[in-house]
């Protein structure tokens, strides 16, 4: 039998170490739901700071583009009942989060659109399309403020729909120059036309002698108006959580694992760092109840 849970789950009932139930409240009441298995698939938990301080402190304070749900609920359970955790201070960093109005989007699309990131000084710091994303997240945490605009032109703008709803929503500072942009964003005028002068070079010849930059070379300054969005780092995905076995079962800290207890997606920490975790996470819950299938035939 298939449980959809959709109330919020407070806690696991465990006899001898084995759950039993799952208890739940619907309003006022709480009950407990009897189960043979659970699998927790409660996602990370970037969007609850007690545990980004306690598990990944060098990124507290920080926004997340995470879903709201990212609360770490499985995992603080889980760890409750003797659960071993793994790499829980390993997170995938996001580069470019604009947060306005309690909103944190990814303006990853602008550096992708050939955006480069300057700081307050008007020039870039570094390759600005590392593929790296935490190491990009650590060069702009070292800027003044731990902030960065990221620069394009009107045919960046034009070739990105994402872009434009974001401009639409007022996140981009807009000037017909660049002297007048750098106002805005304020930064030296001079500072930022000769950064814009110098990539434009490197972009003509295909070649970023500062920083190396080899992928999506292509922002020549060519088109006014300029746009300048600021952005600072947050936290995409959280990369460890609670430690699994081949099947999906929950590991005891105290060695052993839990017979019927498994967990799946990023609330695991699964044995890599999931270049795409979406994919593992859909694999995990896969073979999660698979096993349980197994063991009910
Ligand atoms: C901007 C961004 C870009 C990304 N790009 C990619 C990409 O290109 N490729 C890729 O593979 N991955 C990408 N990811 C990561 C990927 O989206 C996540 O790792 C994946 O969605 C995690 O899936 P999940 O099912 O484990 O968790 P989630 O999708 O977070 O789902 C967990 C669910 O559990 C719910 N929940 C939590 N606690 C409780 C509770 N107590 N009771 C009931 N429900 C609860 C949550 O509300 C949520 O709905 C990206 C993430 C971000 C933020």
């Amino acid at each position: 039998m298939l449980f959809i849970l959709i109330r919020r789950p407070l806690d696991l009932v465990l006899k001898n170490g084995v759950v039993t139930g799952v208890k739940v409240r619907s309003g006022n009441e709480e009950f407990v739901i009897p189960t043979k298995n659970v699998i927790l698939a409660t996602g990370g938990f970037a969007h609850n700071q007690k545990l980004v301080k306690k598990f990944a402190p060098e990124w507290a304070g920080l926004p997340t583009t995470t879903a709201v749900g990212s609360t770490g609920d499985g995992l603080e359970m889980a760890v409750e009942h003797g659960a071993k955790t793994a790499y829980t201070d390993v997170v995938r960093m996001n580069p470019s989060v604009h947060s306005e109005n309690g909103v944190n989007s990814s303006l990853s699309a602008a550096r992708a659109e050939g955006g480069i990131m300057v700081n307050l000084d008007g020039k870039r710091f570094c390759n600005d399309y590392y593929p790296d994303y935490t190491q990009l997240s650590r060069w702009l945490q070292k800027q003044k403020g731990s902030m960065a605009y990221i620069v394009i032109d009107n045919k960046a703008m034009k070739a990105s729909k994402r872009l434009q709803g974001f401009k639409d929503k007022g996140y981009f500072l807009q000037a017909d120059t660049l002297a007048e942009l750098a106002k805005k964003m304020g930064v030296p005028p001079k500072a930022l036309e000769e950064t814009a002068k110098r990539y434009s070079e490197f972009v003509k010849n295909g070649k970023d002698l500062d920083f190396g930059r080899q992928h999506n070379l292509t922002l020549d300054f060519s088109q006014p108006p300029y746009y300048a969005v600021k952005t600072q780092p947050g936290i995409q995905v959280t990369l460890g959580g609670i430690d699994v076995n081949n099947n999906m079962q929950v590991i005891k800290k105290d060695g052993g694992f839990f017979p019927n207890l498994y967990a799946a997606g990023e609330v695991t920490y699964d044995g890599s760092f999931r270049p795409g975790p979406t994919a593992v996470g859909l694999y995990q819950g896969h073979i999660a109840a698979q096993n349980i299938l197994r063991k009910s035939n």
